[in-house]
């Protein structure tokens, strides 16, 4: 790689890096980001949804009063993630929108999305970037061609709804260009033999920030879906590295083909290699108000039994028993959203992704 690349690369994430060794010195820590599930409603029926236990049971939502409530104790944030569920299936996501960036100060939200209500993504979309100086994150899921994409999702049609959506979404993205368009692909044993299709179909037919292929997580909808065999894992980063998408993007392509190599190499020792730090600073709020350091750990409070005052979870023993376990690599995963970010703020990993 070239020096000019290398320096270019070390801006584009010195923010996050930045903010978190500052934050070593500080002794209340402050947060970069939340994954707030806003929802577990949804209207897809996908076979490995990683948050099928919950899905669809009757469950009491955080209100609005209640969400104003909690973001006032939570402090400033930089990133916002609003996941579900279907984010898009809230009525109130605009208000969600106006009240992070008004009590937060947050600065850009990233929504995924099934793709399946076309004009509800596209009116909330809109009115986001109207009320809000945010930008605008919309990732579209798509895990096949149609057969099986929709075999995936459980729902006929819901391919040809990612293509609608992304149309109308491109669109809108020419009056408003802090909206943001990527897409999201879950590789598992099935739809890892149709990985390479995927990835040139995507190259040929969207004009997107990025295509990431991740690996499915644990806790699946079904026994028999699973992550693809180590070596089938192997052959198919093989082909994800020759991807025009990630080819063009010199800011996640050294990032991402090394959290790939990564991954490949924590399935193979089931261990935690690259310090997980990154629940110490983006923790997890569900739809309820279930409070987690990682949304694959225990939690570790409820926000409706503190009175909505986050900082009371957050400093809590346990909260801070579960952060030294996690230091003390009690746990590991392959979690793309978190082990992205841990490379980022690891200068070892760090310097070693950019180093070739
Ligand atoms: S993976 Fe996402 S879109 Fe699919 S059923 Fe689960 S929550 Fe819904
Ligand atoms: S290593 Fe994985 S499971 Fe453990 S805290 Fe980090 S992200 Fe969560």
């Amino acid at each position: 790689m070239k020096l000019l690349d290398k320096i270019k690369i070390i801006k584009n994430y010195w923010p996050v890096s930045k903010f978190y060794f500052h934050s070593l010195l500080k002794r209340n820590k402050p947060l970069f980001g939340l994954f707030f599930q806003v929802t577990d409603r949804c209207n897809a029926k996908c076979l490995m949804c990683f948050n099928w236990k919950k899905i669809n049971k009757k469950s009491d939502e955080l209100s609005l009063d209640e969400i104003q409530k909690f973001t006032k104790t939570i402090g400033h944030l930089s990133n916002l993630v609003l996941g579900g569920g279907e984010p898009f299936l809230r009525n109130d996501l605009t208000e969600i929108c106006q009240i992070f960036s008004k009590n937060n100060g947050v600065r850009k939200i990233g929504i995924p999305t099934n793709c399946l209500s076309t004009d509800k993504i596209i009116d909330s979309s809109k009115k986001i970037l109207e009320s809000c100086s945010v930008k605008l994150k919309i990732v579209l899921s798509l895990d096949g061609l149609e057969k099986t994409h929709d075999h995936i999702r459980g729902i006929k049609g819901n391919f040809n709804k990612v293509l609608e959506t992304y149309k109308e979404l491109d669109l809108l993205r020419e009056k408003y260009p802090r909206l943001q368009l990527s897409i999201n692909t879950t590789i598992s044993n099935e739809n890892e033999d149709n990985i390479p299709e995927i990835i040139d179909f995507v190259d040929k037919n969207f004009n997107i920030q990025f295509h990431t292929l991740e690996l499915i997580r644990g806790c699946y909808n079904q026994k028999n879906v699973q992550a693809p065999s180590l070596s089938k894992y192997q052959e198919l980063i093989k082909y994800i590295f020759k991807s025009k998408n990630i080819d063009k993007n010199i800011y996640h392509k050294a990032i991402y083909s090394y959290y790939h190599k990564i991954t490949a190499d924590i399935l193979k020792e089931k261990r935690q290699l690259i310090p997980c730090r990154v629940s110490s600073f983006m923790p997890v709020i569900d739809a309820t108000g279930n409070v987690y350091n990682c949304e694959l750990l225990p939690k570790i409070g409820n926000l409706k039994d503190v009175n909505f005052d986050f900082s009371k979870i957050w400093n809590s023993q346990i909260a801070k028993q579960q952060r030294k376990d996690i230091t003390n690599k009690k746990c590991y995963c392959t979690h793309y959203c978190y082990q992205i970010q841990n490379i980022v703020i690891s200068p070892y990993h760090f310097l070693k992704a950019i180093s070739k």
